[in-house]
């Protein structure tokens, strides 16, 4: 199960409502796409 980095959360992976993205190679999960903004502007704070 994969948590969200910026609020903790558990994601459910469906199909359609994929939020992701990659830092260091990493892929990380999101529960929304405010949350994927959020740690794309400053990744270091939730890694
Ligand atoms: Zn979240």
């Amino acid at each position: 199960m994969e948590k969200c980095p910026v609020c903790g959360e558990e994601i459910y992976q469906g199909e359609e409502n994929q939020i992701v993205t990659e830092y260091q190679s990493e892929q990380f999960h999101f529960c929304s796409e405010e949350h994927r903004d959020e740690f794309e502007e400053s990744p270091g704070e939730y890694t």
